[in-house]
């Protein structure tokens, strides 16, 4: 049997696997191979918390095909080097992988595909990631959609339905090969483990993926459009994780999801099916506007003037100090378990992009480090989409409160007080704007901050008159 080197990234899966499942269609011996090269990922390589994922993620990959037989091969980076001599070392004749639509990704894989097969190996990348390509979609003009409602119709017309490929319970064993490699030693999980708190919250892999859309199914999708802004609740799948390391591919996602699909359950099936569609129309984004990962995809807002950053006030938001109690509740939820509710990611974005003025990179980039689903095209879409300077963005002069917010999605104040416990005390409205009655909080809290870094008010009359400034001036 000849061998193929399956070159895994970010498809950390066996089930549904294109590229896995070509090598055994085609008679091959597949040879699964994950290649650690941060540097071809350039200023974007995976944060700290990504890394603490995908070293579980690997061992758990590793366990199942081990369990059928086979086992994961570990190299160092550069890929092509690493590709070459494996493929040389088991006289393999194929390489396989499944497509990445990062612009450093992108460029990568190019490179390593015309070297391959310059050296007469059988070099193939396979559609693994997402539901429709970004090269698949244009609109009547044929350019990239930049709003989200006509993407989504689009999108959803060319979703093609995928049967399910289960991965064969047994494996023919890896060709004899000089030494596996070892996952421990790339480094990826934190030598100081400040992500012990994460697995109370999360198990990575296959597996995990699959639990999580199961309870999911089962338990929140007949509510999901009415709680899904709640942070309080469980009210959404928390697949992101598992969805960015390609534990679970989105078209078994959503297959589970329509198939769960009753006359009474319809707008939840509808409203989910949605999220995903977000999901797909950021990597659009990103494969069609590639500088957007650091620069504003609307230029006119490269003349904004964003505040200096400063390190008290960045520090402040990074750690949950802000004074304001939803957005230090998102960000120690964001620090204790590597997540954060996407109605809080809003909340907390807005405040570091609109009260306190600070550059969008300032928090996307923090967010890269500490997210476990820390994913290129979700968090620039994300960021860009909050600070008013992106595609079918909410414009600039829309500032969430952040304490109306809160009482808004966050009724009892439950979920501050779960992330913020000496506030718990408080009664309701005073845990969303707790410097309204000062002597209280002190009383309280004494170490909580007694007033907002920003107020809110100040804070949204400084964003408007910056955003006045802007448009007097573009
Ligand atoms: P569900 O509500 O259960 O949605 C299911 C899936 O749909 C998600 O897992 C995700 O893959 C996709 N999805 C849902 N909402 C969005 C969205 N708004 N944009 C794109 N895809 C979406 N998501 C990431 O996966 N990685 C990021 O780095 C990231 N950064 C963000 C930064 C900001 C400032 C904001 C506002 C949002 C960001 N999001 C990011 C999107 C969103 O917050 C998360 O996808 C969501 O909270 C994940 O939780 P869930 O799986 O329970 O979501």
């Amino acid at each position: 049997m000849p061998t193929a080197l399956i070159w895994l990234r970010d498809d950390l899966r066996l089930d549904d696997h294109p590229a896995f499942r070509a090598a055994f269609e085609a008679g091959y011996l597949p040879l699964p191979v994950y290649v650690h090269a941060p540097e071809e990922e350039g200023a974007w390589a995976a944060g700290a918390a990504s890394n603490a994922w995908r070293a579980r993620s690997l061992a758990a990959l590793d366990g199942e095909l081990r369990a059928r037989g086979s086992r994961l091969t570990v190299r160092r980076g550069p890929s092509l080097a690493a590709l070459e001599t494996l493929a040389a070392q088991t006289q393999a004749e194929a390489v396989f992988w499944t497509r990445r639509y990062t612009p450093a990704g992108e460029t990568c894989d190019a490179a390593v595909k015309r070297a391959l097969r310059a050296r007469g190996l059988r070099a193939e990348s396979f559609d693994g990631a997402l539901q429709v390509e970004p090269w698949n979609v244009a609109t009547r003009g044929g350019d990239p959609y930049r709003v989200f409602t006509p993407f989504w119709k689009a999108a959803q017309a060319a979703w093609r339905a995928r049967s399910p490929w289960h991965a064969p319970a047994r494996w023919p064993p890896p060709p004899p090969e000089p030494d596996a490699g070892s996952l421990a030693g790339l480094g990826l999980a934190p030598r100081r483990p400040w992500d012990a708190g994460f697995w109370n919250h999360w198990v990575a892999g296959e597996r995990g993926a699959r639990a999580a859309l199961r309870r999911f199914v089962e338990q929140a999708l007949a509510r999901y459009a009415d709680a899904r802004d709640r942070p309080d609740l469980a009210g959404t799948a928390r697949l992101s994780p598992h969805l960015r390391f390609g534990e679970i591919a989105p078209w078994r996602v959503a297959a589970e999801v329509e198939a769960a699909r009753t006359g009474a359950n319809a707008r939840h099936v509808d409203a989910f099916l949605r999220q995903l569609g977000w999901r797909e129309f950021a990597y659009h984004l990103l494969h069609h506007f590639p500088h957007t990962v650091d620069r504003n995809l609307d230029p006119r807002f490269d003349a904004f003037d964003w505040a200096a950053p400063e390190a008290g006030l960045l520090e402040a938001w990074r750690h949950g100090r802000t004074g304001v109690p939803i957005v230090d509740a998102g960000m120690r939820e964001l620090w204790h378990t590597g997540w954060m509710h996407n109605r809080v990611r809003m909340i907390v974005a807005s405040y570091l992009c609109k009260h306190l003025r600070m550059h969008w990179l300032e928090g996307a980039r923090w967010f890269w480090d500490t997210l476990v689903d820390a994913d290129l095209a979700n968090n620039t879409l994300g960021w860009q989409w909050v600070a008013g300077t992106g595609a079918d963005a909410a414009p600039y002069f829309r500032i969430f409160n952040p304490a109306t917010q809160a009482a808004k999605f966050d009724p009892q104040g439950e979920y501050v007080a779960r992330w913020l416990p000496e506030l718990a005390p408080l009664p309701v409205p005073l845990r969303f704007a707790p410097w309204t009655d000062p002597a209280r909080l002190r009383r309280v809290a004494p170490a909580y901050p007694s007033r907002p870094l920003v107020g809110l008010a100040e804070g949204r009359q400084a964003a408007l008159d910056a955003f006045r400034r802007l448009a007097a001036r573009v």
